[in-house]
């Protein structure tokens, strides 16, 4: 038995006195930072602040350990064969950057293929579709099944055409779908193209293998997991990181810098210029031992329950859509909703009064909102700390919002 509760009180946001107690349920945005990562962090700062691979006094050292350690136990995570293959970035937006931008300018030609899908986040989409406009090449996105799955057919279709990268996601940050992953990237691979996962909602909640899946880019955000704002992921295989462009340019990226010429440095250290976030990382190691610790099977296990909960009950509700696939299938715990006759901004304002903490717009999806026919959902999104009192209280609120618009 997952014991939420006890999770839970590892959370000190979670805990504030008052009434009514937190519901948080908007941790797709971002999640809470359990009391191990806000004690890593004040360490950090407390004992070993320094910047990281120029100092040689005891604490430069201090940082370098931690800093270096923490792409260790990433890759290791990760299952990445090394981690020179592990490259620090703000966050997912800002990796998805670095490979469209990089790779997009070094490999794309007029009139190649850039194949997306239309349930991206923006930042697994716009990247793409503004080098595919600069390049000349052309831009296409997979179409959506009814029940809110990638359309394999449209898929197959798309990659009839050769693709030369496809770039999508692992999990819908909307409709919670799980994508076929491993099966897309081999089809993808087996035309020649290479594949840029974003996992921003998969890497939290579930166990990733970067060489069982094959892809050759994947970028995460530390905030999404636990960790402070300011860290992410990407990971990319090293035969192509090594082959590309750097991204940003500056200290800490170079070999050689001359009038004449600059040479640049080794993995991982090409896309890193600049001062990272030091204590960032270290908190994010922590979030990752934390998770670890709970098991990202059970994490997984919990989140598909809840959700199944939630979508159980909200569609008991008369006027409520729920969107997405349903508790039948793998799926993740993001489940996105509309009440007849109430605006999504007024249910989550309403949920808000009764302490549930959801969030309402577009999710930065507005393609998928165009297919889905809206332009806003309501959503509520699981995390470690949910729990089925936690559905409940959401599922009491929804019923408040339609009494106050009856
Ligand atoms: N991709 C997905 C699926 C997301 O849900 C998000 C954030 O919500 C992002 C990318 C962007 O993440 P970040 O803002 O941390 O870069």
């Amino acid at each position: 038995m997952f014991d939420a509760a006890a999770v839970k009180r590892d959370f000190p946001i979670l805990n504030q006195p008052g009434e009514p107690s937190l519901v948080f349920l908007d941790s797709g945005a971002s999640s809470q930072k359990p009391q191990v990562v806000i004690d890593a962090l004040v360490n950090y700062y407390s004992t070993a602040n320094s910047n990281v691979h120029r100092g040689v006094y005891k604490l430069a050292v201090a940082a370098d350990a931690a800093f270096d350690g923490t792409r260790e136990q990433v890759a290791m995570w990760l299952n990445a064969p090394s981690s020179d293959e592990v490259i620090f970035t703000r966050g997912t937006t800002e990796a998805i950057n670095l490979v469209a931008s990089s790779w997009g300018r070094a490999n794309l030609q007029p009139g190649d293929l850039v194949v997306s899908t239309l349930m991206e986040h923006h930042s697994s989409f716009v990247p793409w579709q503004m080098v595919a406009e600069e390049k000349g090449a052309r831009f296409e996105a997979v179409r959506l099944t009814a029940s809110g799955e990638l359309d394999q057919d449209h898929y197959q279709e798309l990659l009839a055409q050769h693709p030369k990268v496809v770039a999508f996601t692992h999990v819908s940050n909307v409709l919670g779908t799980i994508n076929p992953v491993k099966e897309m990237t081999a089809q993808a691979h087996a035309v020649g193209a290479i594949v840029c996962l974003d996992a921003a909602q998969s890497a939290p909640h579930m166990a990733i293998d970067v060489q069982d899946l094959d892809v050759d880019f994947l970028a995460l955000s530390g905030h999404k997991m636990l960790a402070p704002m300011g860290v992410g992921v990407l990971y990319g295989k090293r035969a192509l990181l090594e082959a590309m462009p750097p991204y940003q340019s500056g200290g800490s990226m170079i070999r050689k810098v001359t009038l004449e010429k600059t040479t640049f440095a080794n993995l991982p250290h090409k896309f890193e210029a600049g001062t990272p976030s030091v204590g960032d990382v270290v908190g994010l190691g922590a979030a990752i031992s934390y998770l670890q610790g709970l098991g990202f099977a059970d994490i997984a296990r919990h989140e598909h329950d809840l959700a199944a909960a939630a979508i159980g009950q909200l569609n008991a509700l008369p006027g409520v859509t729920v969107y997405g696939p349903g508790a039948d299938v793998p799926r993740a715990g993001v489940v996105s909703f509309a009440v007849d006759g109430v605006h999504p901004h007024d249910v989550a304002a309403l949920l808000d009064e009764k302490g549930v903490a959801v969030r309402a717009g577009h999710h930065c999806a507005q393609p998928l909102m165009r297919e889905l026919g809206v332009t806003a959902t309501t959503r509520a999104s699981f995390y470690v700390y949910n729990t089925i009192d936690d559905v409940d209280r959401l599922v009491e609120g929804v019923r408040h919002a339609q009494r106050v618009f009856a």
